[in-house]
């Protein structure tokens, strides 16, 4: 298969953990035949620094020419006056929201998935972790609170602010159906997560997802009302497959669910378009207090990869050859400092790319 990815190291640790992850998908393409072309864009800081603007408009057409893109971290220390004593607009994270938008990027997926080898980094009891889990947060992107109409206004002599938060059919429908996709090639499980008690928009949801549901008899669906899920996260994560929800509601959930794995350079993410186009990056950001250091976890980026080979190429059986080799170096004991306990190996950023290309 050829494949053209577009590249945005970025800021801090980007260029460093990006790196790894082209390492490990350089060994993906020797061992299974495919011929992945790179191309290199800046976004973020570097950006301001060449072009005066976090994300320029040639960058960013580069990116919709391509079939997937594979960010590192933007953004850097806030004391950086050249970067961020500036309007917002033209900040290094201003470059994110950018390609988002530009890309149509309304489906973001965050998988929260816990290492045995990792456990003691949980916060959960050991009873409540049990068999571990391995769950997907499938948040709407680009519709909802964060993007409906706002005022604030003196209603009386007393200040009254105001957020909409709008969902259409079509919205719900097309998240929708990728989370049923995502569940089809999992364990066939979509928990849809919603107010649907007192928010008309969250009974909308539901109706659209059952409808939705109905072209999936393979996967079960089960609604679930948000306060209960918030619970439900911390006292029996097992039970979660596929996590679809909109965006508010996913912004927290998602955050809670990579909260109780622990490792901030273990988790990966995806933004998918309509198409198989998405974004792919760890969650995490620049880390400028490491940058450079070799100290840098490239796990979350590595992941981030193994997920585009998933869902934009359809490559499965390759992205589960990374993940596999991601949990065999784990077994084996290395350990970059972030994710370092006693009896480990401890490893730099490029040893622990190093590690996981040689077991592809
Ligand atoms: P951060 O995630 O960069 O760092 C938080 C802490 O986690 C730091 O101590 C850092 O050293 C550590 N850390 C993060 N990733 C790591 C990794 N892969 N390996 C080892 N340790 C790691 O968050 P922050 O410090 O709040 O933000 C730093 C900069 O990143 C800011 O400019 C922020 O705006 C930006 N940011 C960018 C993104 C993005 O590009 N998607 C996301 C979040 C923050």
């Amino acid at each position: 298969m050829d494949c053209r990815i577009v590249t945005i190291p970025g800021d801090g640790i980007g260029p460093e953990i990006v790196r790894e992850a082209c390492k490990v998908l350089d060994k993906v393409a020797r061992v299974y035949g495919h011929s992945f072309h790179y191309k290199e864009v800046l976004m973020g800081g570097c950006s301001i620094d060449a072009y005066g603007v976090p994300l320029t408009e040639e960058a960013l057409e580069t990116a919709r020419q391509s079939d997937a893109v594979l960010l590192g971290a933007v953004g850097g220390n806030v004391g950086n006056s050249r970067w961020y004593d500036v309007a917002p607009n033209l900040r290094p994270e201003a470059g994110l929201l950018a390609i988002r938008k530009g890309l149509n990027l309304f489906a973001n997926i965050r998988p929260a998935y816990l290492y045995r080898e990792l456990a003691e980094a949980c916060p959960l009891k050991k009873e409540i972790i049990g068999e571990g889990f391995d769950m997907v947060i499938m948040r709407e992107l680009t519709g909802g609170l964060y993007f409906g109409e706002r005022h604030t206004e003196e209603v009386g002599g007393v200040l009254q602010a105001t957020d909409t938060l709008t969902y259409n059919e079509t919205e719900i429908r097309r998240i929708a159906v990728k989370a049923f996709d995502i569940a089809r090639k999992r364990r066939k499980s979509v928990i849809s997560v919603d107010k649907a008690n007192v928010l008309d928009s969250s009974r909308l949801w539901r109706k659209v997802v059952e409808e939705v549901a109905k072209d999936y008899p393979e996967v079960k669906l089960e609604h679930m009302l948000v306060d209960n899920c918030a619970m439900q996260l911390v006292m029996n994560p097992g039970q979660f497959d596929v996590v679809l929800t909109e965006n508010m509601f996913g912004d927290i959930l998602s955050d809670e669910a990579s909260m109780i794995t622990g490792s901030i350079g273990m988790l990966s993410s995806a933004s998918l378009n309509e198409s198989k186009f998405g974004m792919y990056e760890p969650s995490h950001g620049s880390a400028p207090d490491i940058a450079g250091k070799d100290l840098a976890n490239p796990i979350a980026t590595i992941l981030s990869a193994a997920m585009m080979l998933r869902y934009s190429f359809d490559l499965d059986k390759e992205a589960d050859a990374i993940e596999a080799a991601v949990q065999k170096v784990l077994t084996e004991g290395y350990r970059t400092t972030d994710i370092m306990s006693e009896g480990c190996t401890k490893v730099g950023t490029a040893q622990m790319g190093d590690l996981i290309a040689e077991r592809i």
